[in-house]
């Protein structure tokens, strides 16, 4: 698991069945403060030896997240994503939802590190000729129609 500067890992769980897609299987998960990520063991969780991430998900892209209930228990989270829908079987599923949402809602939007831009309205303001009826700017000193004075 390699962070970014200033990431830091917020919660993990290990061998938490997960479903992304069509994609079911087994993992630690990882939940930072800038992403959501799953790794594997490449020889089973009972070998020590390399792993492979999974999944790799910005958390910026992270939407709604449900606590899913089986015969009335909490048995696992839904993190709704841009991307796609990611299940996650963990052992505490309101605990898991409310880091990933309280993370989720602490990363700076895209746009708060490049300058701000305002932007402004400008309304224009028609006037009606007495002439010919057209609408001109109200700038226009004659009608931009027939030329009479406005
Ligand atoms: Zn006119």
């Amino acid at each position: 698991m390699l962070l970014n500067s200033g990431e830091t890992i917020v919660r993990r769980e290990d061998v938490v069945p997960y479903r992304w897609g069509d994609t079911t299987g087994r993992g630690t998960v990882y939940l930072t403060s800038a992403r959501i990520v799953i790794e594997s063991p490449q020889h089973g969780f009972l070998q020590s030896g390399h792993t492979e991430t999974v999944l790799d998900l910005p958390l910026r892209d992270v939407g709604n997240v449900a606590v899913g209930l089986v015969l009335r228990r909490a048995r696992y989270i839904v993190i709704e994503l841009a991307s796609g829908s990611l299940r996650l079987d963990v052992v505490d599923p309101p605990k898991w939802r409310e880091a990933v949402s309280a993370a989720r809602a602490s990363v700076p939007p895209p746009h708060a590190r490049g300058p701000v831009t305002h932007t402004i309205e400008r309304h224009i303001v028609k006037v009606r000729c007495r002439h010919c009826g057209t609408l001109s700017d109200e700038m226009l000193s004659k009608c931009a129609s027939c030329g009479a004075a406005l």
